[in-house]
This record gives structure tokens, C-alpha cells and sequence, in this order.
């Protein structure tokens, strides 16, 4: 089906699916579960070929959140979807005042390629839960992933409901066509600001997932070793190609040379002698991605950086785990998100310096502070701005299911996860009922001198109200 077809096939379905019963929500969400464990190895298998990831690390970032998203909105649904009552001001006498949570519309999901599975099938169900219907459009630079991904969601799903278009730019811009009610978007900063574009010929709402460079302070007098363990694994995991992933650490000199060893070790301990052979160690997404990675590096050596470890691309779509020193910003690999396993060290030394560093840039998706110190730990929340927090470890913010998820300024607008991956997706439509009609007519004109004076008299009791 092409896509105009496609879209007036949902755009049909619009108000019967807006009218789908939580029950019936909730029974297909649980399906999908079902085919997460039916197409377990099929996932594993799809992801490997895409980037090369180990199956253990799909199951951990792929299908894990997705599977505690399904459990955490199949037991909340019913809650968050109930209308939710407010008190009536006395002058609408009689009447009821509650928000009602409806579908949007017609929802377009654009992701990427970085966690191709969790990062397209995670919204589409947002969406599906708060009663839209969904066209997803994935990354074209996951084939594999993309055929499993359509697989579970026409098994699950009607077209009218939820559908895949597979495709480039080309596909993303002719959908951008369509009159979709929301799109939400999870890619680059620069591409964010076409979508918004072109969602604006239609007034669509958007939610865009973007990226930035996500820094991590480490103060003194922290134990340097399980410091740098839990940092160097937030780097690596996926290679580097997560919008999360620790962008640069800023730390003492006193602290690089234990940061550098820590990293050095952490590698030996999780991939060996040889990290790049390490069937645990994913690839680059391509080798032009790769080459990219290779010239940041050359780049910064160009400047005066200095490579610790690694710098080079091994063999097909892999890059070695690489720290450098001596950066400053006038390198590339200090102005453009990394999103690969590069780690540069910048040497502040005090937290004002290294605050006043952060926010020489736009705001990050995710900032992450290493401290012992409650009053370091309080000025670089009070000072810096981020879309979340991980203190004292990276990442984990972003893992629990709970808390809400997104960027803040240039790394995103929305938020989803938990509740708020609901209320995205949702048009929280402001009713009054009045079911009876106490008299707000009284106020209609003319304005006699009593109606005059009861309306003074209104407004002198809300000015002395509190
Ligand atoms: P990208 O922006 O290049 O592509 C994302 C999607 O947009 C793809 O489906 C692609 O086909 C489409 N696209 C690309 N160019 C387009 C254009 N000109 N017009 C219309 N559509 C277009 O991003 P990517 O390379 O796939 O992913 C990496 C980026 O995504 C990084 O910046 C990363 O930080 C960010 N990201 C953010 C999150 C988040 O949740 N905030 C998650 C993952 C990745």
C-alpha cells in the first residue's frame, strides 16, 4: 500500500480507535509481549546483523525496557485513563468540571538507528495506548530489525492501527505531507529541526528525542576504579551510539591519570586483551559512520590531543575504545555529539569551572555528576541544565520505566516513559458538563448596577484570596 493509501486508511479509523476500550489496549499489548518471548532469538539475531551486538546486550537494551514499558502500562492504563475531576468555581453552579483523555489522531513515529527495536516499538505502543493509530517509519540503516519489528506489528495489529513504512529522507518527508495530528521524532538535533518544520504545515504537535553532548563531572575523593567502571561501560555499550552515552568527562588533573587507567581497565576486564575481536563489543552502524568516528580523532590529534588508547577503526564497522587528552574546543570532537566509543578527557579544577564548561553548551539530554560532596552535588544540579540526571552512576535515569524521559532545549521537547508517555500521546480535553444551570446567564448583559456591583464584589473576594 502506498503511502497516501495508507494514510486514509487510518486517517478512517481515526475515531474508532479513539473509541477502543482500555481492555482491548491492554490485550494487544500483552500480545506483543507474547511475540517479544516467541521472536527472542529472531531479535537477537536481526540486531546482531544490523550492529554487530552481542544477544545479551539486545536483550538488556532492546527488549528488557520494552517489555517493562508493557508491564507498566497494561497495570496503570485504566488509571491514566479515567477522567480526572477538579472542583467548579461556584459561579458554574451545577456543573462538573474533568479532563478526559482522548487519542490525538493519526500519530507519525519516526526513530532511529542506534536502538532500532526498543526505540521504534517503545513510542508505537505509547501511541497505541493512548488510542491513536500509528504509521511507524524506521531507520533505513536497519533492514534486519525493521523486518522483525514489522513482523510483531502486523501479527499484532491492524493496518488501520498501526502500520510500517520502510524507506530514507525521501519516505520521512512524504509522510511529513500528511495532516498527522502528532509526530514524534527521535534522531539528530539537526534533522529535529526539519521535522518541526514540516509538521508546522499542518500545526501538528511534535515530540522530538534528540541528542547533544552529555557531560559527566568527577569530583576528588571518589574511588576512581568503580568510578570509571561505570562510565567507560556507559561509553561502550552500543559502542558508543547511545543519545545518552557520557559525551566527555571533565575532571582534575589530579583525577586523569586514575580516569585513563580505569578506563584502560575496564576494557581489558569486559572485552579482553583484544576488544575489537570481542563478540560483546558492537560494531558502527556503517563504515561511513566509522570513517566519521576516525576523523574526530585525527582531527583532535591535529590540535594537540593526545590519544591514550585506541583511535583507530579495526577491521569491518568496528572502532577501537579510545580516550583522549589535552582537548579543548576548538577540536570537532568537542563541538559535534561523539555517538561513537571515543572518550575525551577535559581538565577543570574546581566544580565552577567545570559548570561554567557545561554550560558554554546547549542543554544536554542526560548530565551525570561523580561526588561524595552534597554541596557539589546541589550547586551542579542548582546550575546546570539538563533534560534528566544520573547522579553518582550514567545512564540509569533513563532505565527506570517510572520516571518521564526527554531532552531540554536543543536535546528535545516532550517527554515519554511511564505516565508521561501516555499523557504524549494524549489530547486531555478540558469538559464542563453542565448538566444543570445554576445561573451563569445572571452575568449575560446589561449590566445593571446590582449585576455591576455582584461582579466587584466577585473580584474583591478572589484579590483577597490566600
Ligand atoms: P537521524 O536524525 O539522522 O535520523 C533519524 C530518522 O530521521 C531516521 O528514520 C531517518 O530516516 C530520518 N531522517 C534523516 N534525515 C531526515 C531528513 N532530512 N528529513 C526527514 N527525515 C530524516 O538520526 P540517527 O542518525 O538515526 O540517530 C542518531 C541521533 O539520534 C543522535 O543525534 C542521537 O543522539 C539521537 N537519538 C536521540 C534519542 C533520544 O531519545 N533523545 C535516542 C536515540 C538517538
Amino acid at each position: 500500500m502506498n503511502i497516501p493509501e495508507l494514510f486514509s486508511l487510518q486517517l478512517k479509523n481515526k475515531f474508532p480507535q479513539k473509541n477502543k476500550s482500555v481492555g482491548y489496549r491492554v490485550d494487544k499489548l500483552l500480545k506483543v509481549r507474547e511475540l517479544l518471548t516467541k521472536y527472542d532469538e529472531d531479535i537477537c539475531e536481526a540486531l546482531n546483523k544490523d550492529l554487530g551486538k552481542a544477544f545479551s546486550e539486545t536483550r538488556l537494551t532492546e527488549i528488557l525496557p520494552t517489555i517493562g514499558m508493557i508491564n507498566y502500562a497494561c497495570k496503570k492504563l485504566h488509571k491514566w485513563s479515567k477522567d480526572k475531576y477538579f472542583s467548579t468555581p461556584v459561579v458554574f453552579k451545577g456543573a462538573s468540571s474533568y479532563i478526559r483523555y482522548e487519542a490525538k489522531g493519526n500519530v507519525l513515529v519516526i526513530s532511529p538507528w542506534n536502538y532500532p527495536f526498543q526505540l521504534a516499538l517503545y513510542p508505537v505502543l505509547s501511541s497505541f495506548m493512548a488510542a491513536n493509530t500509528t504509521i511507524l517509519k524506521p531507520s533505513e540503516f536497519t533492514p534486519y530489525t525493521n523486518t522483525i519489528l514489522e513482523k510483531i506489528i502486523t501479527e499484532v495489529f491492524d493496518q488501520d492501527e498501526v502500520a510500517v513504512v520502510h524507506g530514507g529522507i525521501q519516505e520521512s518527508n512524504e509522510l511529513l505531507d500528511h495532516p498527522f495530528d502528532h509526530v514524534f521524532f527521535t534522531g539528530s538535533t539537526e534533522v529535529g529541526k526539519i521535522i518541526m518544520n514540516k509538521a508546522s504545515n499542518h500545526l501538528a504537535s511534535v515530540g522530538l528525542e534528540l541528542g547533544g553532548k552529555s557531560p559527566v563531572f568527577i569530583d576528588e575523593n571518589v574511588n576512581l576504579k568503580e568510578v570509571m567502571k561505570k562510565i567507560s561501560w556507559g561509553k561502550l555499550v552500543n559502542a558508543g551510539q547511545t543519545c545518552v552515552a557520557p559525551d566527555y568527562v571533565i575532571t582534575t588533573s589530579k583525577n586523569i591519570a586514575g580516569v585513563v587507567s580505569g578506563f584502560k581497565e575496564y576494557v581489558q576486564n569486559a572485552y579482553g586483551k583484544n576488544p575489537v575481536q570481542s563478540e560483546d563489543y558492537c560494531h558502527i552502524i556503517t563504515n561511513r559512520h566509522a570513517l566519521r568516528l576516525k576523523e574526530l580523532v585525527d582531527d583532535a590529534v591535529s590540535k594537540g590531543a593526545k590519544v591514550e588508547c585506541g583511535g583507530q577503526i579495526v577491521g569491518e564497522r568496528v572502532f577501537e575504545p579510545t580516550v583522549l587528552t589535552g582537548v579543548t574546543k576548538e577540536m570537532k570532537v568537542m563541538q559535534e555529539e561523539i555517538f561513537g566509543p571515543i572518550l575525551p578527557l577535559v581538565e577543570k579544577e574546581s566544580i565552577e569551572e567545570a559548570i561554567s564548561f557545561i554550560n558554554s553548551y546547549d542543554n544536554a539530554l542526560c548530565s551525570y555528576v561523580f561526588t561524595k560532596n552534597e554541596l557539589v552535588e546541589k550547586k551542579f544540579m542548582n546550575e546546570t541544565i539538563s533534560g534528566g540526571v544520573t547522579i553518582n552512576d550514567v545512564l540509569t535515569n533513563v532505565a527506570n520505566a517510572k520516571l518521564p524521559f526527554g531532552g531540554a532545549g536543543k536535546s528535545g521537547i516532550g517527554r515519554y516513559h511511564g505516565h508521561e508517555g501516555f499523557l504524549e500521546f494524549s489530547n486531555m480535553r478540558s469538559v464542563m458538563n453542565k448538566k444543570m444551570d445554576l445561573g451563569t446567564s445572571y452575568f449575560y448583559p446589561p449590566y445593571t448596577l446590582k449585576k455591576s456591583q455582584h461582579i466587584v464584589s466577585l473580584l474583591q473576594k478572589l484579590r483577597s484570596f490566600l
